[in-house]
């Protein structure tokens, strides 16, 4: 029996039964319930997100890392492992997971009232509700403080106004949390979506995360009452919170895609017969695989290793970006890598290869690009902000 990648590094030894266990259960339902249907939700640019939300909701799988309101309450580093299994089948399952959880459900359990957590979590826990999290603008995307949205205090109530770009979730939301600029400083609202006012056209022609809901927020003088605003975020921090759970499953979610990848690569250059004997016993070609397979157990020895910290409330957001930089930039050079061992064969959907690189694509740009975390990295190490 051959290695696999993870095999060879022994990391089962470094995981809970408990984590091993949810992790199982979310691989068994990426395989049996997900998979067959992937490269069709890729190639047709759809996917039946409410069906899919409430099964995720019924797997424990919304929101899992969080206490109360109907969350799982499970350790983050089985958040991780979760994303990990949902990415080996699609970065636009794991998206929809993560904006849903970490950004959407983590903005109002960490941020909201007692009675906005009421009022959604427990729906979205199930998969009931759908959120999606509103702070990148056509203009102000690496660069959220300058954003241009609007919330303006009339009587009790507030007003919004401003449009949102690149919002995963965006169409097929309940509920929008949308950050603005006050008077005062950036805040957050929680924006039932089918206030008069907002819409949420899709953005099409997308060639990457075809199976994910992208979409603009618009905001025409949308009235809300004052109890929707999230009474603990004031200013950037706020958002920011958010991101960090987010780039968290990143770090774990990337290597499901590198994973899955490079399992489907060994067992093709297993079976692919190139001048008279497997292409997997040429050395070019086993090189690339030992390469490929340091930068994969390397990769989620960092993950294991922040999931561990983040257990203990010790991970810092410098340390997330370590983890977002490092394992996205090397999942996308296992899929490209990966490819050239396919040949013409990994050019269509019938391989998963430039699914997964197509899909990074995005992963490398959102929840902060890989520009962004160096200057992250760059400022902890110097104490010099780079940023302008
Ligand atoms: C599929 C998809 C889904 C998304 N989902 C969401 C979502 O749900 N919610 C949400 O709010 N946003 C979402 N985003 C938006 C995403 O977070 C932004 O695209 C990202 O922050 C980058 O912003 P930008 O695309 O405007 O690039 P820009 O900010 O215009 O950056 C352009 C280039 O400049 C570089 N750069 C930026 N600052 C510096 C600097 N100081 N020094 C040197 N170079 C710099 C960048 O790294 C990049 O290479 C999503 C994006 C995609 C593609």
């Amino acid at each position: 029996m051959n290695q696999t990648p993870l095999g060879l590094f022994g990391v089962e030894a470094l995981i809970s039964d408990e984590d091993r266990a949810i992790r199982d259960t979310v691989r068994r339902f990426v395989d049996d319930r997900l998979r067959p249907h992937l490269a069709d939700w890729y190639e047709t640019a759809q996917i039946p997100a409410r069906e899919l939300a409430r099964e995720l909701g019924s797997l424990g799988l919304l929101g899992m890392h969080l206490e109360g309101y109907g969350c799982a309450g499970t350790s983050a580093t089985a958040y991780g492992l979760a994303c990990m299994e949902l990415e080996a089948g699609d970065s636009g399952l794991r998206s929809l997971v993560s904006v849903q959880g970490s950004l959407a459900m983590f903005a109002i359990w960490k941020h909201g009232s007692e009675e906005q957590k009421q009022e959604w979590l427990p729906r979205m826990a199930a998969g009931e509700a759908l959120g999606c999290f509103g702070l990148t603008e056509p203009d102000f995307g690496s660069n959220p403080a300058g954003m241009r949205t609007r919330a303006k205090r009339d009587g009790d109530d507030w007003v919004l106004s401003g449009n949102k770009m690149w919002i995963t979730n965006g169409s097929v939301a309940d509920v929008a949390v949308v950050w603005a600029q006050t008077d005062d400083r950036i805040r957050g609202f929680v924006v039932p979506t089918d206030t008069p006012g907002f819409s949420a056209p899709e953005i099409k022609k997308k060639l990457s995360l075809r199976a994910s809901v992208t979409s603009e927020l618009v905001l025409d003088n949308v009235r809300l009452p004052g109890t929707a605003l999230l009474p603990g975020a004031a200013g950037l921090s706020g958002p920011l919170s958010c991101l960090s759970e987010a780039r968290f499953g990143i770090v774990f979610g990337a290597l499901g895609a590198a994973r899955d990848c490079l399992e489907t690569t060994l067992a093709y250059a297993g079976d692919r017969q190139i001048f008279d004997k497997p292409l997997a016993a040429y050395q070019l070609t086993q090189a690339k695989l030992a390469d490929m397979t340091l930068e994969l157990g390397k990769g989620m020895l960092l993950a294991l290793h922040l999931g561990r910290l983040k257990d203990e409330g010790t991970l810092e957001s410098a340390q997330v970006s370590l983890g977002k930089l490092n394992n996205v930039r090397e999942a996308i050079a296992i899929a490209r890598e990966c490819r050239t061992i396919l040949a013409a064969a990994g050019i269509t959907l019938e391989y998963p290869l430039m699914r997964h690189a197509n899909n990074l694509e995005s992963v490398l740009t959102y929840e902060g690009t890989s520009e962004v975390h160096q200057l992250v990295i760059g400022q902890a190490l110097t104490g010099q902000s780079a940023f302008r």
